[in-house]
């Protein structure tokens, strides 16, 4: 492996590229390139031998220009403070490219969940949460769920805020389950999200969508089947025939792929983390969800006519790729082989720098990871307002403006980007660092 980078040096580079195309104030720009607020605290936890255990954890404040800080939160072994700091730069630059009003902040522990037991990861909450309430709450920094946390978490944190407040305060966090102010459509969102911008950048490209007025006729005369007619729920285009390949079938990847398979789409490739499957006529993905729940694995599809290894899906012939798994997945060593018209990164920062110079050079349009992944902290924004106001909106409601935020986000990066001559991802972080910086400027420096 030839490319190895710190994440938070490659947040920054990113902010440098296009810091130079704006021509930032020189304050602002170095102002951006670090996180505003850091906090790393050390705390004690018992664990149910009895034993004391201490674990630290960050919570890391990149910018609250446009509004407080979001972010989620993280449980790894491998969690560092640079890892922190990047994600919470990007999560600042991905509400900004959709234009949500918050800034970008991120939290982590180093534990191994997987060790733990739930009792352990509760008291592990609860006493994290503590440890950064002084610098988290609804109208200052709103946590959300990330690798190794869910909806448990959430209420965990959400209670244990609440306690300290006196008051139930929902609008701490989101990603709580729907019974203490949960949102509908948020365990759906960021699939939902990567859908659209994948269906808009094959308009972008020409590739055969149908318009609704079109495909509405053509399910009333039964010329489409009555399952890609089932559930058509929005009034957008379909895409029809486009072939995708999917790393990944977790929370993202699996419902991508039903989503698009939904839109008339054919997924032909889909990996967990210890297979692959082909099926170039098309896999049938209810069967394989089905599969998957059944057996905890894609292995022994019977609708599969190849398996592969996890990466090889990477590298599958077809038009849409979504890499929905881990950060670093495409790089200097497999791009070559990549064969596909557009990649839709799903995941966050699975393309390294290298790999996405060659990606730009061979002419594969790329939707970054700051739009196509965006649909979840929007809906995480739909979740607070929500818990704000006290008044729930219903699924269809919350996929409608779901989508008007993706598609406008995603006119607005493919505009920015044909202006200034530049791909895709380097147009996202022109307009968020824009948005970012003219929030700043119209505020004034205090004092
Ligand atoms: P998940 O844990 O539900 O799913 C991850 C999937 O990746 C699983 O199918 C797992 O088997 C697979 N996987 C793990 N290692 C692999 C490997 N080496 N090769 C191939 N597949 C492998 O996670 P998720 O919520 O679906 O998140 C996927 C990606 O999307 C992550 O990068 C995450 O940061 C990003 N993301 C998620 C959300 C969200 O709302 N869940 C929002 C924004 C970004």
């Amino acid at each position: 492996m030839s490319e190895e980078i710190n994440p938070f040096k490659i947040a920054q580079h990113q902010i440098d590229i296009v810091a130079e195309k704006l021509k930032l104030k020189k304050g602002i720009y170095e102002f951006i390139r670090w996180p505003h607020r850091e906090l790393e605290v050390h705390f004690p936890v018992k664990m149910d031998n009895g034993d004391i255990k201490s674990f630290k954890g960050f919570r890391v404040q990149h910018n609250n220009a446009r509004g407080p800080c979001k972010g989620g939160i993280r449980y790894h072994p491998d969690v560092t403070l640079d890892e922190v700091r990047a994600l919470a730069t990007w999560m600042t630059w991905k509400c900004a490219v959709v234009d949500i009003p918050f800034g970008g902040a991120k939290g982590g522990v180093i534990c191994n969940p997987k060790e733990m037991s739930k009792t352990e990861l509760e008291r592990l909450t609860r006493r994290f949460a503590l440890e950064i309430s002084i610098i988290i709450g609804p109208e200052k920094d709103i946590p959300a769920p990330d690798v190794y946390t869910d909806a448990q978490t959430m209420a965990w944190f959400m209670d244990t805020y609440s306690m300290i407040k006196g008051y139930s305060v929902p609008g701490v966090i989101t990603g709580k389950p729907l019974s203490i102010g949960g949102s509908q459509g948020r365990r759906e969102a960021t699939a939902r999200g990567v859908m659209y911008t994948v269906r808009e950048a094959l308009k972008h490209l020409d590739y055969k969508v149908i318009p609704p007025e079109v495909w509405k006729k053509k399910c009333s005369e039964g010329e489409l089947n009555d399952a890609i007619c089932d559930g058509e729920e929005d009034s957008g285009y379909r895409i029809d025939d486009a072939t995708v390949a999917i790393q990944g079938f977790g929370n993202v990847g699996s419902i991508a792929a039903n989503l698009l398979t939904r839109k008339g789409a054919k997924v032909i490739a889909v990996s967990d983390s210890k297979i692959g499957i082909i099926n170039k006529d098309g896999l049938d993905i209810p069967k394989v969800l089905t599969h998957k729940s059944r057996t905890g694995s894609l292995n022994g599809f019977e609708g599969a006519s190849e398996e592969i290894g996890t990466k090889d899906v990477l590298e599958v012939e077809c038009d849409v790729l979504i890499p929905a798994a881990l950060e670093n997945q495409i790089t200097e060593d497999n791009v070559d082989r990549i064969k596909t018209r557009i990649v839709a990164e799903a995941a966050n920062g699975p393309t390294t720098p290298a790999a996405d110079r060659i990606l730009h050079e061979k002419n594969v349009f790329l939707i970054p990871d700051i739009l196509a992944n965006a649909g979840g902290v929007t809906v995480s924004y739909f979740e607070w307002v929500q818990d704000l106001q006290q008044f729930f909106w219903s699924e269809s409601d919350i996929n409608m403006k779901l989508r008007e935020i993706m598609v406008k986000a995603f006119g607005e990066v493919r505009d920015m980007s044909q202006k200034h001559q530049v791909n895709m991802r380097t147009g996202a972080y022109m307009l968020a660092v824009q948005r970012v910086a003219d929030a700043i400027m119209i505020r004034g420096i205090f004092p």
